[in-house]
């Protein structure tokens, strides 16, 4: 194993606040870190201010790595994560769920010949480290270990880990200079476009209200948008549903889609796919309204109702307004 004594954790902002994917990876960095006396380097690249470097040393960083980008691009993003791992040879390199998570994972790990493992939802020390992946969106839990001394890649799976504040006192900040990481690009993106969602961000959400294809009309989506504003939350869908064009695709849950770890999912007239159940499994409480009792998605959910959710709904909001 690298006889260094860190682990490295990349962290993904959104308006210079940490999401919470990458504050899950940071504190299940920060746990192992005080088990094997590890010290944790956070990895920032792109935009971030004081409020960032706030979170981090709340979540128990002990070194931040500041990397100041002006516009994500994979090569010079997947560069500057390959120079630091060629630096500071980390024991892990931890990330959460996210496409850019996944494309520096991917070039880094590619480029130093290293392995990199995804989906992983629970990692222990033994004699080395010890992964845990979720395959078939949970169904199935595989062991897995990697033979090689060099630093071990890995992609955490949303929700698997909780976040965790344990601050820290002194934490030492390093400017790193990547004006070679930032030049010659193949590809400069020219604009880009914010699709502006009334409803709350997906992953960041902590009640998700999804509409599958058994409310997949106008009139049953309304009554789960109805839903999602009275309880405060976003509006998740299934598939079908945003290939129907009824919601947009940036809301789509799963597989394909995003993967959620809300404190409540409800889904109304969602059967359970197993492609949309991997999306699912990192909430906390999952209710599902369905008219069909065999429905697969009643194997998952701590509630289940079985009914016509345009008659449940309704009734439903009624009871809530009591509360
Ligand atoms: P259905 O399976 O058609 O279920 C509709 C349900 O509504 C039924 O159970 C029915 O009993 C119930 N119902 C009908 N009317 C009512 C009513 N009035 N009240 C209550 N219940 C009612 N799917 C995703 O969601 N996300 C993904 O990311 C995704 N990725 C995929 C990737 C691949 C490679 C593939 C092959 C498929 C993917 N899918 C994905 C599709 C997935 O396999 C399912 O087809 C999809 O999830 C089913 O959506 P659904 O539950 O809305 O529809």
């Amino acid at each position: 194993m690298s006889n260094t004594n860190n682990l490295m954790v990349y962290i993904q902002c959104d308006e210079n606040t940490p999401i919470n994917a990458s504050l899950e990876a940071l504190s299940k960095g920060v746990e192992l870190g005080k088990e094997n006396n590890l010290d944790v380097i956070v990895v920032l690249i792109g935009k971030f201010d004081e409020n960032t470097e706030k979170i981090c040393k709340d979540y128990g960083a002990n070194k931040i790595i500041e990397a100041a980008v002006e516009q994500y691009n994979i090569k010079s993003y997947g560069e500057i994560v390959t120079k630091l791992v060629k630096e500071y040879s980390p024991k892990l390199f931890l990330a959460g769920t996210t496409p850019v998570a996944k494309d520096v994972t991917a070039y880094a790990s590619s480029k130093l010949d290293m392995v990199s493992l995804s989906n992983v939802s629970d990692i222990k020390m033994q004699d080395d480290f010890e992964f845990t992946i979720a395959l078939y969106g949970g169904a199935v839990l595989r062991d897995a270990s990697i033979n090689s001394d060099t630093t071990k890649f890995a992609i955490l799976s949303s929700g698997a880990f909780k976040k965790v504040l344990s601050p820290v006192d002194n934490v030492e900040i390093i400017k790193e200079d990547c004006s070679e990481q930032t030049k010659d690009l193949l590809t400069i993106i020219k604009e880009s476009v914010t699709e502006i969602s009334e409803s709350v961000n997906l992953e960041e959400a902590e009640i998700i209200v999804a509409c599958g294809r058994g409310m997949g009309t106008p009139e049953g989506y309304k009554l789960v948008e109805d839903l999602a504003k009275q309880l405060g939350g976003a509006i998740g869908a299934t598939r079908p549903v945003t290939e129907s064009g009824l919601v947009a695709r940036t809301q789509q849950v799963g597989q394909s889609g995003k993967i959620v770890a809300p404190k409540l999912y409800i889904g109304c007239g969602v059967s359970g796919a197993v492609q949309h159940l991997s999306g699912i499994l990192g909430s906390d409480y999952i209710v599902a309204i369905n008219k069909d009792e065999d429905a697969p998605i009643f194997e998952v959910a701590d509630v289940g109702i079985v009914g016509d959710a345009m008659a449940v709904i309704p009734l439903f909001m009624e009871e809530i307004k009591k509360v």
